[in-house]
C-alpha cells in the first residue's frame, strides 16, 4: 500500500486548495461558503517518482456541537490512526490561532510524523508572519501560497523525504 498522507488544519486554512494543487487540479472543491460538509477525499498523487494517497479530511471541519474544534480533533484523530505523515495547515494571513495550538499539541503527542504548512503566503519578502507559528513546537514552518503554487514543490521535497 502506498504511503498516506494527511491534511489537517482549522475550516478555511486552505486545506482542500493545497489538496487540489498537489493531486493537480483533478478536483476542486473549495468552500468559500463555511457549513457545507463533504466526505473525506482520497487521491493518489506523485511527487519525484514517489507516489502517496493524499486525504482531505476537510470534510469533517463543520461538524461542530458548541465545542469550536472538535471538527479538527476528529480530523486529526484519523490521521493519526491511518497517515505515515500529517500535513498541519495553518493560516499565514490570519496569524495564530488557539485552535492551532491545540490541534498542534495533539499532533506532537501522537509522535506522527508532520510538517507545519504556513499557507497564503503570497509575498516571499514579507515573511515575518511566519515567525509566531515556530510556538506551536512542530518545526520550521513551510511557507506556501496554495492558490498561487508557491514553494508547494518545496513543500513537496520535503514531503517525500519522510515517506
Ligand atoms: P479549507 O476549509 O481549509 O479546505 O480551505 P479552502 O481550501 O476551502 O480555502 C478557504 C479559502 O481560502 C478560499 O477562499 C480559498 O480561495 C482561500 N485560499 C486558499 N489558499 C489560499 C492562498 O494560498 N492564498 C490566499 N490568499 N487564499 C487562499
Ligand atoms: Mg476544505
Amino acid at each position: 500500500p502506498k504511503p498516506v498522507v494527511a491534511i489537517v488544519g482549522r475550516p478555511n486554512v486552505g486545506k482542500s486548495t493545497l489538496f487540489n494543487r498537489i493531486v493537480g487540479s483533478r478536483v476542486a472543491i473549495v468552500e468559500d461558503e463555511p457549513g457545507v460538509t463533504r466526505d473525506r477525499l482520497y487521491l493518489d498523487a506523485e511527487w519525484a517518482g514517489r507516489s502517496f494517497t493524499l486525504v482531505d479530511t476537510g470534510g469533517l471541519d463543520f461538524q461542530e456541537n458548541g465545542e469550536i474544534n472538535r471538527g479538527v480533533r476528529r480530523q486529526i484523530e484519523l490521521a493519526i490512526q491511518e497517515a505515515n505523515v500529517i500535513l498541519f495547515v495553518v493560516d499565514a494571513r490570519a496569524g495564530l490561532n488557539p485552535d492551532d495550538e491545540e490541534a498542534a499539541t495533539l499532533i506532537r503527542r501522537s509522535e506522527k510524523q508532520a510538517i507545519l504548512v504556513a499557507n497564503k503566503i503570497e509575498n516571499f519578502n514579507s515573511q515575518t508572519q511566519l515567525y509566531e507559528f515556530y510556538r506551536l513546537g512542530l518545526g520550521e514552518p513551510v511557507p506556501v501560497s496554495a492558490a498561487e503554487g508557491l514553494n508547494t514543490g518545496d513543500l513537496l521535497d520535503r514531503l517525500v523525504e519522510l515517506l
